[in-house]
């Protein structure tokens, strides 16, 4: 699959769209997901073309690997979220539900977030 350029975090990487913005640095960009779900919801995305982490490893230089992760890190600890703790998840393609095909690891907080998942499977 090749990744669509007209994404909607491809238009906020380039300033197209705005976003509320928590983190930036060379390798990654982090705000506020326009529909929390959780009383802290942030997303961080890398700045590069990758559609989901298999893409991301796979293909993404060692630098933005590296450099992406420690972004996802230093914002959980910079929300003060090491401490009560928190999830991240990154949905990949249709039995996660992923709706935006630009790599995306979401950081939810501030509360108890109960089980991972349901258990009805
Ligand atoms: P996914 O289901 O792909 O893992 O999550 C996509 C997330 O992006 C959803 O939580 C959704 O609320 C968020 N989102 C979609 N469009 C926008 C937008 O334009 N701005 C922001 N900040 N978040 C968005």
């Amino acid at each position: 699959m090749a990744y669509d350029q007209n994404n909607v975090f491809a238009k906020i990487l380039c300033g197209e769209i705005p976003c509320n913005k928590v983190y930036e640095d060379d390798h990654a960009l982090a705000f506020h997901d326009i529909n929390p779900q959780a009383p802290v919801h942030v997303l961080v995305i890398p700045k590069g073309e990758y559609i989901s982490m298999a893409d991301f490893t796979a293909n993404a230089p060692a630098d933005l690997v590296v450099g992406f992760m420690r972004a996802v890190g230093k914002v959980a600890r910079d929300l003060g979220l090491d401490g009560p703790g928190y999830r991240t998840i990154s949905n990949a393609g249709p039995n996660s539900h992923q709706e935006v095909p630009h790599l995306h690891i979401h950081i939810l907080g501030g509360k108890p977030l109960g089980p991972m998942l349901d258990q009805t499977f």
